[in-house]
């Protein structure tokens, strides 16, 4: 007679077999049992070909990696807690001492943070180049130069860069290229198919993502992509993962795998709202720009054209929008407008179904103010799900107090 508790461990029921579903189940494990000792020293996780450690991988990641490639045009794809996780992941992957990496004045600052406060002090230097001027990119490869970061749009001020352009020039340098495709997401275009009809495809080495946006879609997820086409790139990827123990939770895998059938709806709703709340805010008098770049007054709006908006076709573009107050505004009135606006609340993060909003100093982000973007405060909105009724109403009201 065995022990209860014996019995509650190698407990008889075994479920029918055959039962199929929509969603894949939630595998957990630390442990894998494996069958045999030989079975143990011959399985191999770096092919996805067997399961051996929960760190290394469960039926759970491995699918939601194979949906993301789908989506990103990708050949492998690594998973990690979060999207800034994602951008630490490939610095520490592809760079060493004596390396330097260059970055868009406009990358998401956090990014910035990590050069500054970490590589930096691992005999790793970088510079920041002019996202909207390849000239300037061009000029600061170096031989040193191993690794250029390059975001499409950038953060908080939306610009966008001629993709193709940069990565040729990082390409015939011998530069690694990483894109942070968060904004894109996959949906609005293809990270490794830059020029879709080309003979010779052109994409990024690396495309990262915060899967914390569009992909988990629920403002209740953290977690990170990394994907990439070329096999030693990803494998060097994969091992600097696995070394530094990231993985990432079986439930919140299963939310992302959750929302993914729905991403590229809920992509074309945010991106419908989005615009219509853009237009509508260049004609307020109060707005002196409006950045989106679907927009033809803002920064890199061709460039937007040729990459995400096929001929008669009205493109794709993420669920953000920058203003910019009239500079007789003071701080402290921008403030007060962001704190009367009530469906928009204030928070970071985006692409969740709640609209929110920051006002952000732009001045201590940049090395020097854009010449592209006029002088005041700016404001950035992230539009939800809701009704663009609703929405363009709530910023009219909190216009009304800026007024006072
Ligand atoms: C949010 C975001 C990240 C980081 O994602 P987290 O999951 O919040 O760490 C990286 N890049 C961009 C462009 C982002 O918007």
């Amino acid at each position: 007679m065995t022990e209860p508790v014996t019995s509650l461990i190698h407990h008889s029921y075994v479920p029918p077999a055959g039962f199929e579903a929509p969603q894949i189940g939630v595998f957990k494990a630390s442990t894998v049992f494996f069958p045999s000792v030989a079975a143990m020293r011959n399985h191999e996780w770096k092919d996805k070909s067997a399961y051996t450690y929960g760190l290394h991988g469960t039926p759970t990641t491995y699918t939601l990696e194979e949906r993301l490639c789908a989506i990103e045009g990708g050949l492998q794809c690594v998973l990690v807690p979060s999207g800034l996780a994602a951008l630490a992941l490939v610095a520490m992957a592809v760079l060493k001492t004596g390396d330097e990496v260059l970055l868009p004045d406009n990358a998401y600052s956090p990014n910035k943070a990590l050069a500054e406060g970490e590589l930096k002090a691992w005999g790793i230097s970088h510079r920041y180049y002019d996202p909207m001027d390849a000239q300037d990119l061009a000029a600061k490869l170096s031989p040193q130069t191993r690794l250029v970061w390059i975001e499409a749009a950038g953060s908080v001020t939306l610009e966008f860069p001629d993709v193709p352009h940069l990565v040729r020039l990082c390409q015939k340098h011998g530069a690694l290229t990483a894109l942070d495709n968060t904004w894109g997401a996959g949906i609005a275009f293809n990270p490794f198919d830059l020029e879709p009809g080309s003979p010779a495809p052109l994409g990024v080495d690396m495309s990262a993502q915060a899967l914390t946006k569009y992909p988990s879609g629920g403002g209740d997820v953290l977690m990170g992509s990394v994907i990439t086409r070329d096999a030693a790139l990803h494998m060097r990827i994969k091992l600097c993962h696995m070394r530094l123990g990231l993985s990432v939770g079986a439930n919140d895998a299963e939310l992302v795998l959750r929302s993914l059938p729905t991403m590229a709806l809920r992509y074309r709703a945010h991106d419908e709202t989005t615009r219509a709340l853009a237009a509508w805010c260049l004609t307020q008098a109060e707005f002196v720009q409006v950045l989106h770049p679907a927009l033809e007054a803002s920064p890199g709006h061709a460039h937007w054209k040729n990459l995400c908006k096929p001929a008669g076709q009205n493109g794709s573009a993420a669920c953000l929008f920058s203003v910019v107050l009239d500079p007789a505004f003071s701080q402290a009135q921008v403030d007060g407008f962001c704190d009367a606006l009530q469906w928009f609340r204030l928070g970071y993060s985006w692409a969740g179904p709640v609209s929110l909003v920051v006002p952000y100093e732009l001045g201590a982000m940049r090395s020097v103010w854009p010449a592209h973007i006029a002088k005041g405060t700016l404001v950035r909105f992230a539009v939800g799900l809701e009704a663009l009724a609703d929405l363009q109403a709530d910023i009219a009201q909190a216009l009304q107090v800026l007024q006072k």
